[in-house]
């Protein structure tokens, strides 16, 4: 009959912190607008759903708002406000604690913040002023280690997410993106500590000031990788709700992204030129050649170089940002002599192959007529 006996320590001690801070009164003139107040004593009609009162007759509920507890003397049941709370909603102690902890703002970890909390990134303006970053050398060193690190762990989570994005676990191995579950973050942020120093670790912006692995709700990793080494890497969360939704390394973006695939194509290949991870995913999950653009930053003149011998197609997001962003990106590209062709997909890439069965074959339609034109949009059947 006292199930908080068994309880774990730590909701014992939120108990403990809500009997601290409730204010008895109010909490049981709530459930008995009614009742009538003497001294440090309530008297009211039991509002006990179990109890099944009639409303008539005598009150039977008796409560000592010194000691906050409550006795019904028509049932001879009685007890703290926790119990009452147990019994008013028909909930176990564990989550008559929980929810009157939450109500009256305590979150049970007040002498520790919580993880979440210590794994957060520093400030913005801390970053840049005061301190060098990492040489590029010492960035891909502790970006490989870090890969490497959570390779090891379970991916299934992170596979799951891509699978429901229609990447599949080979293309998602090939570009190595590469996920932690969340009951690996210590282990992750100890197997970090042991290669490298904390300093090292909080100058690439691994680690924060807490010296805590700041991707703690981030765990979908995505690298670059640039001659066959992870230089840099952006990462996502796969929770819904989380804002923002990226977090990455400090520094630059060193590339586009999957350039590195670009080195193994043969001249006069097509590669698609993309916005986000998932479009290029995507993208090669079906067989196509592709690079992304993403981050802030935008794109960078010297990032085309690579790209001038292949028939580079934009298939960039349908909506006006899109349409300006390919403009762009056609000015850049003449600006070095290099030709930009133009997709207007129906949507985004990523929608368009989950929403179309037949989309490699539309696009590789696409794809021609956008070639041989002057890379003008044009809609499928069109001749
Ligand atoms: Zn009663």
């Amino acid at each position: 009959m006292k199930p908080e006996g068994s309880a774990p320590e730590h909701l014992r001690e939120l108990r403990d912190e809500v009997k601290r801070v409730i204010d008895y009164r109010s909490f049981y003139t709530r459930y008995c607008p009614e009742a009538r107040a003497s001294g440090s004593r309530l008297h009211g009609f039991c509002p006990i759903p179990t109890h099944a009162h009639t409303g008539k007759g005598h009150p039977s509920l008796s409560v000592d708002l010194q000691q906050g507890l409550f006795n019904c003397f028509s049932r001879g049941e009685g007890g703290d406000a926790i119990t009452f709370y147990e019994l008013m909603h028909g909930v176990t102690f564990a989550r008559a604690v929980r929810e009157l902890a939450r109500e009256l703002g305590l979150d049970g970890r007040k002498s520790r913040p919580s993880l979440a909390s210590r794994a957060a990134p520093d400030p913005a303006e801390s970053e840049s002023d005061t301190e060098e970053s990492l040489n590029p050398e010492q960035v891909a060193s502790v970006c490989t280690r870090f890969i490497e690190v959570c390779r090891a762990e379970d991916q299934l989570e992170g596979r799951a997410y891509l699978a429901r994005r229609g990447i599949d676990a080979q293309t998602a191995r090939r570009a190595y993106v590469t996920y932690f579950p969340r009951r690996a973050y210590r282990r992750v942020m100890r197997r970090m500590l042991e290669a490298f120093p904390v300093e090292t670790l909080r100058r690439a912006g691994l680690f924060n000031r807490r010296a805590h692995l700041t991707f703690y709700r981030h765990r979908l990793l995505f690298p670059f990788i640039v001659e066959g080494r992870a230089l840099y890497l952006q990462a996502r969360t796969t929770a819904a709700g989380v804002e923002p939704r990226w977090h990455n390394l400090r520094g630059p973006v060193p590339s586009l992204y999957n350039a590195d695939s670009l080195s193994r194509l043969a001249s006069g290949s097509v590669v698609y030129l993309v916005e986000g991870f998932t479009d290029t995913l995507t993208l090669l999950a079906h067989g196509f050649n592709a690079v992304g653009l993403v981050g802030a930053g935008g794109l960078k003149g010297e990032w085309l170089a690579p790209l001038a011998r292949f028939r580079v197609v934009a298939a960039l997001d349908p909506d006006a940002a899109g349409r300006r962003a390919a403009a762009r990106y056609r000015e850049l590209f003449a600006a070095r002599g290099l030709a930009l062709a133009a997709l207007n997909l129906p949507a985004d890439v990523n929608d368009f192959f989950r929403q179309h069965p037949a989309a490699a074959l539309e696009l590789e339609l696409m794809t021609e007529t956008a070639l041989d034109g002057d890379g003008e949009c044009l809609v499928i059947g069109d001749e």
